[in-house]
């Protein structure tokens, strides 16, 4: 652990960047190999292992909950599935790779000509090596997935296909921490847990946002931190449904996902456009000096779709790296452990908690002496600073922004200050009651 310390002396202490990044490394490597689906026991079982890291609240709901305009689906769980040649010699099996077979496949057990095979198998259009990624959840099918090489190779002969799966009433499940913090007033983050055997998409943000958590505990914070992992679409529909009457004490949020491979920063909008986490976001990813763009709100993407959805319009955007479908390997068994790596997932981690910082210490301010500046040098204010320095500007900026309009990240915007320069000013001038909180 180091001493890293975020918001001054009381915030509390946080491991590095380095330090995170290997966590999350290992635990993502964990986690990777689980066959996960929008329910079923594999989500349990990734569940189970992040009560390890951050104490969480499972909540099961039930097949045919009504859900605003969906309904939860039954539960998907699968034991084995393979395609055997007609030795009975296995040449496709879910146990190598469980994005062998179409997720939330019917069970079956036939045996097929090549072309009735052909009927069942998806490949990759691009790829010869890579086996995709695909799902039939509200749909009843069956399927296998195979790179096109394997394909290539089946010749004509009698093949045999066992998909041993269940698809039965049941419920999905998702997650929760929460992490209390001075205020009823939350900071929501959110990621889906639906699939199986990708990195990047999204085994690291399930595991970046349980090692956060874990940090985040260690912390003072003024606002209390939610965070949930929920099956895509369906759990956030869920989650919402269950909890609409207490939406109003989400004040900002953030749909992780994809924060594991080597791209620049992507912070895609809030539906509102210009919420604190909005603001927020781009202060924090400016102030760190990383790579990265910001976009606005389109209704496609993730789960910002719901927290984004007219009827609940929470300030919800979404960071990641690489968006979804933007980098090499996408849906593929190309995004493999290879693809992730400890130094990416820890500049994730320094990120999203340079956003908390943000978010968690804005404030509004009232210049308790606003006519003409206040005299800091009688207050021993300009005693350890000196003349031009870095601090003094924050404190000047601050005193002169803190008119009840403008809030800190305001400041932090219009000075070009560090975010963190102009919240230590503020609580300065604070203790010397030289700004109120309004
Ligand atoms: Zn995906």
């Amino acid at each position: 652990m180091s001493d890293r310390r975020l918001g001054g002396v009381d915030w509390g202490v946080v491991p590095s960047d380095a330090e995170a990044g290997a966590e999350i490394y290992e635990l993502l490597r964990e986690l990777y190999p689980i066959c996960r689906s929008i329910s079923g026991d594999g989500v349990r079982r990734t569940f189970e292992i992040l009560q390890g890291v951050v104490p969480l609240e499972v909540s099961e709901v039930p097949t045919g909950t009504q859900v605003f305009d969906w309904t939860v689906p039954r539960e998907w769980n699968i034991r084995e599935a393979w395609i055997a040649d007609a030795d009975g010699r296995r040449i496709v099996d879910f146990a190598d790779c469980n994005l062998h077979v179409l997720s939330y496949s019917v069970p079956v057990r036939t045996r097929l000509s090549l072309a009735e095979l052909k009927e069942r198998v998806f490949s990759h259009p691009a790829e010869p090596d890579w086996i995709p990624y695909r799902t039939s959840y509200y749909n009843e099918n069956w399927g296998f997935c195979l790179s096109r090489r394997q394909l290539d190779e089946l010749g004509e002969a009698e093949y045999e296909v066992c998909i041993d799966s269940t698809l039965a009433d049941g419920s999905i499940t998702y997650a929760e921490a929460l992490l209390p913090g001075q205020l009823e007033d939350e900071i929501l983050i959110s990621t889906y847990s639906c699939h199986p055997s990708l990195a990047n998409d999204n085994t690291s943000g399930i595991a970046l946002v349980a090692v956060l958590g874990k940090s985040l505990s260690r912390l003072r914070l003024r606002h209390s931190v939610r965070l949930l992992w929920s099956p895509g679409s369906i759990g956030p529909i869920s989650w919402l449904a269950r909890n609409e009457k207490r939406l109003d004490r989400v004040k900002a949020g953030l749909v992780a996902s994809c924060l594991g491979d080597p791209g620049s920063f992507t912070y895609k909008r809030s539906r509102r456009g210009d919420a604190d986490v909005d603001r927020g976001a781009a202060l924090a990813l400016r102030d760190r000096g990383e790579r990265y763009e910001l976009r606005d709100f389109v209704p496609l993407g993730g789960d910002e779709r719901q927290f984004c959805s007219p009827g609940i319009n929470l300030p919800v955007g979404a960071l990641s790296r690489s968006p979804a479908d933007e980098f090499p390997g996408y849906h593929s068994s190309a995004d493999d452990l290879e693809l992730v790596g400890p130094q990416w997932l820890g500049e994730s981690f320094g990120v999203y908690l340079a956003v908390l910082d943000v978010l968690d210490r804005n404030a509004v301010y009232v210049n308790t002496s606003p006519k003409g500046e206040p005299q800091l040098g009688k207050r021993g204010l300009y005693r350890s600073v000196g003349g031009g320095s870095f601090e003094e500007a924050a404190l000047l900026w601050v005193l002169n922004l803190s008119d009840g309009e403008h809030d800190l990240i305001a400041v932090a915007e219009r000075s070009g200050l560090p975010f963190a320069e102009i919240a230590r000013a503020a609580e300065l001038l604070e203790q010397h009651d030289l700004l109120r909180r309004t």
